[in-house]
């Protein structure tokens, strides 16, 4: 019942003692001190049995409190004490800002009957409301055992004390709350220093915990990071077990962390236990948690997950706690953001380094098998993957070449089709893939894992390219963190490239390794002396044949140049007839070796350029002549023999003709016909046995050339004329361009008369009926020039050089006879004088035959060697 009361006369002692009470409590500034010591004080000016004082916070929930029974503090008034204001007289006066004595307390129905007994039972009381500068700031109460036990001015001097004690907690709580302003200032300033200090998440979490520790009271708290539909336990601190709370997850949608993301803001639950949104957990600690604080971490506009405080006393945090574990949760996200960064380069800068080591390891070997295996195993280590596999594209299947991890042993050698399973389709669409879930790719062939039990959860795989053809494929599996960054694509398909690059040069090293051999094989085995030297024509290598051949063993002949071993004249493999060799052109020519016994060995040299290990280098075969040589000879023993044998015979025939010419009657016209028919036959007969004796002479050496100073206008002239009876019966025009004083020159007049007329006979015969022939004549400071045009035929230019051999005709349709022999005496008779005879034909119709003379005879050889094999 409300009682008022009349202005009661209070004692001088007692206004003493309220003036001393309210000095001491104005100068406490600790509001945990302030109430204890309050309610001391007010003990001595107005005794009870049962004295408390409640504080209240924003919520009108109890935030501090004290509580005197029997002169006694309690240890731990709050819940208590939070009772009796939610349900007592206390909690009416705090809403109606009274004062109430109650002189009978069970007589007043807002009096609440404590169910349990260790509270020292009221009978009578004063209860008054502590008010600040405005509001109300808590309550007190001073009871008595005794029924109606209060004085008039003992309710007054409550109510006085309540005056002052109202100011000075209001004081105490705005000097906290500046002193905690400035604690959560600090200590965030302090966090915010370590989140970016730190860069590892499983450190600087823990941090952050600890830190809130300082300026948010809380049995446990924790970090929880979202990862696919479970929000999973980051960090912990105040748990007991703590390992255990870290592996605690929640159901990402439903729950108050659920709320939590959601709202993206933080929650404040006075009592969990009684929130159907609680997520219990196995943790028997967890059990033990009432009040709790939510905030969301976000990061780029993202949540991540949530901080959560929990605390063992219902109601304990405030809309001011919720506010200060948002800022900390705002520092975890920063956190959270520079550590994912952090990983990124770090991740990015790892698979450099991998792809550079790989890079290093597969650079060092051609040997092909030694490249599969290097980048299956780099993929799998580097890129910490279950699996790794390589297949090459053979034909239209795919041949897994190696791999690694737990069935590599059932996959290498397995063929697929192109098209089949995840590997075939990246071979034949030539593009990388990310499969996050096989099972749930219907591209992926289980057929492996039903035989292994092996269990492919995720996988990725890249075309190995070759000028953007697919060659296989790299494939790797399950990786360690469960599923692949998405670097991953990009890395591999670097390390592809890589291995494309390398097994296309191992290849290319295997084919060049057996080209090698190959190489090794015939120039060893080879029936021909084979010689390799560097381009200044030092010997580098020699085959077994050409030790032999030599004479000489390898080490002798290496070191040796090559025109030591033929006798050839030229030094320098950049002069001569080499010329031609160091610009790629194979060459051959004829030489004589000195065998070891002193002996020449006639021999074909073909040499040509080739290149080994990027190096250039000749290569020469020698081509033993001997015995084609000696069959030569004696062939040409042989002829001269039954030439010369013809000879008396064909000249006793020739006169026995010429006596019967002249003894047989002019008249008979049957038997000079006759008799003239067998002289022609006869006369050619002996003509040709000359020539071949004149060119068995010139080739043998054995003509003596008879020199004299010669006028070769003059010569040439009478060659002409000797021809000009058979060009007027073809009406062929003869030209002459010959001036009138030439040089005299050196020379067998003989030889050189036979090589004109020769030239001349040719051109007639081959030029058709009123044809034209030019007959020219050159003196010059160093050589003469005969040239004989005529418009015939002409000669191919494949026959060219041929036509100068014995025997050597123009194959063509209606030829005029002849035996071949002409050319090649005249090509022996002008070199037998140092001269130099050619035909130039194609150019212009007909055939243009030329030679030389040097104008002062040099001492020749008078003759080509006998050397000579028919071609
Ligand atoms: P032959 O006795 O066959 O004429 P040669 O040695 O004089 O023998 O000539 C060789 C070959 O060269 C001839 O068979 C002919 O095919 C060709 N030849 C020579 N001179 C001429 C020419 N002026 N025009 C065309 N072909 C020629």
């Amino acid at each position: 019942m409300t009682q008022s009361f009349e202005a009661p006369v209070i004692e001088q002692s007692r206004l003493a003692l309220l003036y001393q009470i309210s000095r001491e409590i104005s100068s406490r500034l600790d509001i945990d001190e302030l109430l204890p010591r309050l309610l001391q004080l007010s003990q001595s000016l107005i005794p009870g049995e049962t004295n408390s004082l409640i504080v209240l916070d924003e919520m009108g929930r109890v935030r501090h409190s004290a509580l005197l029974l029997n002169g006694q503090l309690h240890p731990d008034p709050a819940a208590k004490l939070s009772e009796i204001l939610q349900r007592g007289l206390s909690g009416w006066v705090v809403r109606n800002r009274e004062t109430v004595y109650l002189p009978d307390t069970m007589a007043d129905p807002r009096w609440y009957r404590q169910p349990d007994d260790s509270m020292v039972r009221a009978g009578s009381i004063v209860v008054v409301p502590l008010v600040g500068r405005e509001q109300v700031v808590g309550v007190m109460s001073v009871g008595r055992v005794a029924l109606a036990a209060f004085q008039p001015d003992d309710v007054a001097l409550t109510a006085a004390v309540a005056a002052q004690a109202g100011i000075a907690i209001e004081n105490a709580q705005l000097f906290a709350a500046e002193r905690r302003g400035r604690e959560i200032s600090n200590t965030l300033r302090e966090v915010a220093r370590t989140v970016n200090a730190t860069l590892k998440l499983e450190q600087v979490l823990p941090l952050v915990l600890e830190q809130l520790a300082r300026v948010v009271a809380y049995d446990s708290a924790s970090v929880l990071l979202r990862k696919g539909d479970r929000l999973q336990v980051a960090a912990v601190h105040g748990f007991e077990d703590a390992h255990a709370a870290m592996q605690l997850s929640f159901d990402a949608h439903s729950g108050l962390s659920a709320r939590v993301l959601a709202e993206r803001r933080s929650v404040v639950v006075d009592d969990v236990q009684r929130s159907p949104e609680w997520q219990a957990s196995e943790i028997p600690e967890t059990q033990a948690i009432r009040a709790w604080i939510g905030a969301p971490l976000i990061v780029k506009d993202q949540v991540m997950g949530l901080l959560a405080v929990d605390s063992h006393q219902a109601s304990a945090y405030s809309a001011e706690d919720s506010q200060v574990v948002a800022a900390f949760a705002e520092q975890a996200a920063v956190a959270l953001l520079n550590a994912r960064l952090f990983a990124d380069s770090e991740r990015r800068s790892y698979g450099l380094r991998a792809l550079a080591a790989t890079a290093q390891a597969i650079n060092g070997t051609f040997d092909l098998n030694e490249v599969l295996r290097l980048v299956v195993y780099h993929a799998q280590e580097w890129f910490g993957m279950e699996g790794a596999s390589l297949a090459l594209v053979q034909g239209n299947q795919l041949v897994f070449k190696e791999a690694v991890g737990p069935v590599a042993d059932r996959l290498r050698d397995v063929s697929i089709e192109l098209g089949a399973g995840v590997a075939g389709w990246v071979a034949q669409h030539n593009e990388p893939i990310i499969v996050p879930d096989a099972r749930a790719d219907e591209r992926f062939f289980s057929g492996l894992d039903e035989q292994t039990g092996f269990v492919t959860r995720a996988l990725a795989c890249v075309p190995i390219r070759i000028q953007n053809r697919a060659i296989g494929v790299i494939e790797v599996v399950n990786p360690a963190s469960g599923e692949f960054d998405p670097d991953t694509l990009r890395l591999l398909d670097s390390l592809a490239s890589l291995a494309g690059t390398a097994i296309v040069q191992a290849q290319r090293v295997a084919e060049l390794q057996a080209a090698e051999n190959r190489y090794v094989g015939l120039f060893e085995d080879s029936l021909d002396p084979i010689v390799v030297t560097n381009l200044a024509g030092v010997i580098t290598d020699a085959n077994r044949r050409a030790c032999e051949f030599f004479g000489l063993t390898r080490p002798e002949l290496l070191g040796m140049r090559v025109n030591t071993l033929h006798q050839v004249g030229t030094n320098s493999l950049d002069t001569g007839r080499y010329a031609p060799l160091l610009s790629g052109e194979p060459i051959s020519y004829q030489t004589y070796i000195t065998a070891r016994d002193g002996k020449a060995v006639p021999v074909e040299v073909h040499a040509k350029l080739i290149e080994r290990g990027g190096e250039k280098f000749i290569h020469w075969i020698q081509h033993d002549l001997s015995d084609r040589v000696s069959l030569e000879e004696l062939r040409n023993d042989m002829m001269s023999m039954i030439v010369h044998d013809l000879r008396s015979p064909l000249g006793n025939i020739l006169s026995a003709l010429d006596m019967l010419r002249k003894t047989l009657p002019a008249d008979d016209e049957m038997l000079n016909s006759l008799l003239s028919i067998a002289g022609r036959a006869a006369a050619r007969l002996s003509r040709l046995v000359d020539s071949l004796l004149d060119l068995r002479r010139l080739e043998t050496g054995e003509v003596m050339l008879n020199r004299m100073a010669v006028n070769p206008a003059a010569l040439l002239t009478e060659a002409v004329e000797q021809v000009q009876p058979t060009a007027d019966a073809k009406a062929i025009q003869l030209h002459m361009a010959i001036p009138v004083n030439a040089a005299l020159v050196l020379l067998d007049s003989d030889l050189i008369r036979r090589v004109m007329i020769n030239l001349l006979d040719n051109a007639v015969k081959y030029t058709p009926r009123a044809g034209s022939i030019t007959v020219g004549l050159k003196s010059g400071r160093a050589q003469l020039t005969v040239s004989v045009r005529d418009n015939g035929p002409g000669i191919p230019e494949g026959e060219q050089q041929r036509i100068f051999d014995k025997f050597t005709r123009v194959h063509r349709d209606a030829a005029p006879e002849g035996l071949g022999l002409g050319l090649a005496f005249c090509k022996l008779a002008v070199e037998a004088h140092g001269g130099r005879i050619w035909v130039d034909s194609g150019r212009k119709p007909g055939a243009t035959f030329s030679f030389t003379l040097p104008m002062q005879a040099r001492e020749e050889k008078s003759a080509a060697r006998p050397m000579r094999p028919a071609r």
